[in-house]
C-alpha cells in the first residue's frame, strides 16, 4: 500500500467562502479530514459523508487531544496509505503549529504539502474596514501571540520593541490576546505608546456573528469588556484603525458578502487623524 500524503491546509477564518479552491478540492478527495476546534461549523459540513472526519480539537472524553496524538494520528493514517487533510483555522503556519507538523512528518517519510489559508490576522481586520498597511498610516505589520504574560521575564516578545514600532507607524496585530488584554495594552503604554492610539477588536471574524468593537488604548480594555468580547477575536492597533470610520458606513454595500454585516460597537471618540 503506497503511503498517503498529509495536507496541512488552511481553512480561513471561517466563511466556507473564504476557503480556497485548492482545500475546497482537498476536502472532496480525502480520505480523512483532521480538524481543529476552530475550524467553523460551516466548513466541518462540507465533505461528503464518505470523508471520515476527526475533531482533534477535543477527545471524547473532553480533553483536548495532545499535540504528540495527532503527530501520531497522522502518521499512521498517511502510512496506511489514507490520503490526509490536516485541517486549521486561518493559515496552518500562522499561530497554528503547521511548522511542527511538517517537521514531524518529514522525519517520519510522509509526503506533505501546505496549502495556505486567509489568515484572521490580515483577515479580520480587513473585514472589519481595518487596512493592515495603508500608504498614509502604515508601512509595517507585526502579528504576535497576546498569550503570553508580558511581564515574565522569560517571554518571548519584546513590549518594549513592539511598542516602539507602533510608535514609528506601524501596525500591531494581537492573536490570542483576549485574555490578556489588559495586560498587553499595559505594556503598550509602559513602552510609550500614545494612549490616544487606536484600537479595534473583531471577534469571530467573517461568521454569521461578527462583532467588531473600536478604542483606544486607553479605552479598549473597558470597551470590550462592555460590550463582553470573547474569543476567538483579533486585535489590531495602530492608526489604520481610523481608515475603518471612513469606510464602515459603505462596508458591505453591496450586499455580496455577509460576512461583515455583524453589529459594531464604534468608539465615536476614535480620533479619524
Ligand atoms: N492559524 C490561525 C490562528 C490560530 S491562533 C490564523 O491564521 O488565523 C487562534 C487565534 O486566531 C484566536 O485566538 C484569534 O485571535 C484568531 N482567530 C482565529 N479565527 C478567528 C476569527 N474568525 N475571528 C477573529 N479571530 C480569529
Amino acid at each position: 500500500m503506497p503511503v498517503g500524503t498529509v495536507s496541512l491546509v488552511g481553512a480561513g477564518p471561517g466563511d466556507p467562502e473564504l476557503l480556497t479552491v485548492k482545500a475546497r478540492r482537498l476536502l472532496d478527495e480525502a480520505d480523512v479530514v483532521l480538524y481543529d476546534s476552530l475550524v467553523s461549523e460551516a466548513i466541518r459540513d462540507l465533505p461528503p459523508a464518505s470523508v471520515e472526519c476527526i475533531d482533534v480539537g477535543k477527545r471524547g472524553d473532553g480533553e483536548r487531544t495532545t499535540q504528540a496524538e495527532i503527530n501520531d494520528l497522522l502518521v499512521r493514517r498517511a502510512t496506511a496509505g489514507d490520503d490526509v487533510v490536516r485541517l486549521k483555522s486561518g493559515d496552518p503556519c500562522v499561530f497554528g503549529r503547521g511548522g511542527e507538523e511538517a517537521e514531524e512528518l518529514a522525519a517520519a517519510g510522509i509526503p506533505l504539502e501546505i496549502v495556505p489559508g486567509v489568515t484572521s490576522a490580515v483577515a479580520g481586520p480587513g473585514l472589519a474596514g481595518v487596512p493592515p498597511t495603508h500608504r498614509e498610516h502604515a508601512s509595517s505589520l507585526t502579528v504576535v501571540t497576546g498569550h503570553e504574560d508580558p511581564t515574565k521575564a522569560d517571554s518571548a516578545l519584546d513590549w518594549d520593541a513592539l511598542g516602539r514600532s507602533v510608535t514609528a507607524g506601524g501596525t500591531l496585530v494581537i492573536l490570542m490576546g483576549v485574555g490578556r488584554l489588559p495586560d498587553n495594552v499595559a505594556a503598550l503604554e509602559a513602552a510609550g505608546v500614545d494612549p490616544e492610539t487606536p484600537v479595534a477588536m473583531v471577534e469571530r471574524a467573517s461568521r454569521e456573528d461578527e462583532f467588531t468593537v473600536t478604542g483606544t488604548l486607553e479605552t479598549i480594555t473597558e470597551r470590550a469588556r462592555e460590550v463582553g468580547i470573547d474569543p476567538p477575536a483579533v486585535t489590531v492597533v495602530g492608526d489604520v484603525v481610523s481608515v475603518r470610520d471612513r469606510v464602515s458606513e459603505y462596508l458591505n454595500a453591496a450586499g455580496t458578502a455577509r460576512s461583515t454585516g455583524g453589529p459594531v460597537a464604534d468608539d465615536p471618540a476614535v480620533p479619524t487623524e
